[in-house]
């Protein structure tokens, strides 16, 4: 599958993400204690792709803090990067078809 872009700005669209948080007391009946040290770690967390992680600070025994994962697939819009560039291509395509409708008369 070919990566989505804007169709307004052509500006690639964000992939639909699930992110976990690390290093946090349990929340919802998630065990969220846990603390990966490496992007393989994060990885055994979630089924999903692991894309992208953020450490805690920069230290040697720092730990994934926030891990994003993708199914592979999802994308968080169809056609726009952003709900402006959806307004903006609203706009635009209701200004061409009101000139055809000028045009027409
Ligand atoms: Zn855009």
């Amino acid at each position: 599958m070919t990566k989505p872009t804007c169709w307004c700005c052509g500006k690639p669209i964000a992939k639909k993400v699930q992110t976990l948080y690390f290093g946090m007391s349990s929340d919802k009946g998630e065990d969220r204690t846990a603390k990966p040290k490496t992007r393989a770690e994060a990885q055994l967390h979630n089924n999903f792709q692991l894309v992208s992680v953020r450490y805690a600070g920069r230290l040697d025994n720092d730990y994934v803090m926030r891990a994003s994962y993708w199914d592979g697939e999802s994308y968080i819009s169809e056609f726009f990067c952003k709900e402006s560039c959806a307004a903006e291509f609203g706009k635009d395509a209701a200004r061409s078809i009101k000139e055809r409708r000028l045009v027409r008369n």
